[in-house]
């Protein structure tokens, strides 16, 4: 609840104060709106979706697969308890490719005053093929890497585990090799995980033994016969990396422990 009152900071007393400050002074000492710290945007380069969480969505927005828009980028803005944002227009600086410099100018309305501000944020932006173009490709791929849980049966919901996989793959591949990431072709939601499919079977083997110890994960390899090209035996390779669950220990910390 607002009352006039004595601000701590400036000393005035002819201005309504919250939790000892003026509206000037609040604003001053926290912005009232802020940026996600690691801004990012998946987009599909062939036909412009965009990777929401774990789905895909089509995309019919004013953006492309190169221009971001705002229904992109509203989602990275963080807003104060109590701040109203009325109206946002994106500016979009940087010459590279992959990494936007944001500069958002917005209108807010906080404490009963209207107020301007500029929000300037980077944003990644990284090409990824969606499912349904993966699909209509011809389903050209030689290698499938899974993406699992710990073995035994499963608990908690395919979402949540989809997402958890997800945050601690992504967390780790931009440092792996660009040639094994640019083998990587396109991600299908499973309800154990997921299944990435790679189109070089050496960028699958690498990727996937790289991998392992970083994600703390156990791998095993298993090709199977695929069919027959000039005479010679085709087979795809399966490697499936089993993640532990967060904050389960793994055996190797508890040996450590013991
Ligand atoms: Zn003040
Ligand atoms: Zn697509």
């Amino acid at each position: 609840m607002e009352e006039a009152g004595f601000c701590v900071v400036c000393g005035r007393t002819d201005q309504f104060v919250n939790e000892g400050l003026c509206v000037d002074c609040d604003v001053k000492r926290t912005p009232l709106v802020g940026a996600v710290p690691k801004a990012k945007v998946v987009i599909c380069p062939t036909c412009g979706s965009r990777q929401k969480s774990e789905k895909w969505e089509k995309w019919d927005g004013t953006g492309s697969a190169t221009h971001l828009a705002a229904e992109d980028l509203a989602p990275f803005l963080r807003p104060r308890e109590g701040v109203t944002i009325r109206t946002v227009s994106w500016e979009e600086r940087g010459t590279l490719e992959l990494r936007r410099e944001i500069d958002a100018s917005l209108a807010l309305r906080y404490r009963e005053t209207e107020r301007m501000m500029h929000v300037a944020f980077p944003v990644v932006i990284e090409h990824r093929t969606c499912t349904s173009c993966g699909r209509k490709s011809g389903h050209f791929f030689t290698a499938i890497i899974q993406l699992r849980g710990p073995e035994g049966r499963l608990r908690g919901s395919g979402r949540d585990r989809r997402v958890w996989l997800q945050e601690t793959w992504d967390r780790v591949l931009p440092e792996a090799r660009p040639e094994w990431r640019n083998a990587l072709s396109w991600y299908e939601e499973k309800p154990e995980g997921w299944d990435i499919y790679v189109v070089d079977t050496e960028a699958a083997r690498s990727l996937a033994r790289w991998m392992k110890p970083r994600l703390n994960a156990k791998l095993t390899e298993s090709p199977t016969l695929y069919g027959r090209h000039d005479g010679r035996d085709v087979y795809r390779v399966t490697y499936c990396l089993r993640v532990p669950a967060p904050n389960e220990p793994t055996r190797e910390r508890v040996e450590r422990q013991a």
